[in-house]
């Protein structure tokens, strides 16, 4: 579905991403791993259009997407949430889904039109598969983080995505909060079919969801395997343990 060759991108000749690679089919959920700083939100900001890569391809369901700005992305039915939570803090829940789901139709609204009334039932959907319906009517800035982390990925469904990337999908949540938002993440690839890219530091969260993991490096590509293939490999044991022969996990 998603085929990432040979993409690099440098800041002030600093490579950020030098040469990943990248594949993902239909129907996986697939982590990319690596220490801080080794290019994981850059090669996100790449294939959804933040910043332009120096050299290489991105090709999605046979299409070449390089480069294109992020709303031509989006409307690939390419989706995605933040590391930094970026939510609009005074609207509601339901607010700030809604108008995740209205940026999709390409139409001007009637000015007498209530807003309450736009798109009301595929928004409220959207925020019953994520479990977030029963606070519909809060102010987001006053939910916990765990909540706001969650609203995030109910506005990436708003843009009907086949392909969602998740940037830490549970980074600073608690721990009840971490779960659910596993489950979460396992009901919308099982119920909805939408493919996964993700990037998260908790190897048992990695381990516990992905069908496969791409491990980063300064930049570059290192391995991409099965869980299996990466948990003993050396390079990756290397990288994170610093050539201990101590098994991930
Ligand atoms: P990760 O998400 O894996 O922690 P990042 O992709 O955020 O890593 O960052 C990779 C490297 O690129 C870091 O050294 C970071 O400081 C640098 N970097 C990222 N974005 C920029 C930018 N806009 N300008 C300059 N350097 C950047
Ligand atoms: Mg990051």
């Amino acid at each position: 579905m998603l085929q990432v060759k040979g993409l690099s991108k440098s800041f002030d000749g600093f490579k950020a991403v030098n040469n990943a690679n990248l594949d993902v089919q239909k129907g996986e959920i697939v982590a990319v791993i690596g220490p801080n700083g080794a290019g994981k939100t850059t090669l996100f900001n790449l294939i959804t259009g933040i910043i332009k890569p120096d050299s290489g391809s991105i090709i999605f369901k046979g299409e070449d997407i390089t480069g294109l700005p992020p709303y031509e992305i989006c409307r690939k039915r390419i989706s995605r949430s933040f590391q930094i939570v970026n939510i609009f803090p005074r609207l509601t829940v339901f607010e700030n889904t809604q108008i995740a789901v209205l940026a999709r139709f390409k139409k001007t609204w009637d000015l007498f039109t209530p807003s309450k009334k736009i798109a009301v039932e595929e928004t409220e959907e959207i925020l019953k598969s994520v479990g977030l319906f029963d606070k519909k009517d809060r102010v987001t800035g006053l939910l916990s983080h765990g909540d706001r982390k969650i609203l995030e990925i109910a506005m990436a469904l708003g843009g009907n995505p086949e392909f969602l990337i998740l940037d830490e999908p549970t980074a600073g949540m608690a721990p009840e909060e971490t779960s659910k938002c596993i489950e979460l993440i396992k009901s919308l690839s099982e119920k909805f079919g939408i493919t996964i890219l993700f990037c998260e530091h908790d190897m048992e969260i990695v381990f516990g969801i992905a069908n496969r993991i791409m491990v980063m490096v300064r930049g570059s590509t290192i391995i991409q395997g099965t869980c299996d293939e990466v948990r003993c490999n050396q390079a990756v044991q290397d990288a994170y343990l610093g050539g201990s022969d101590v098994c991930l996990m």
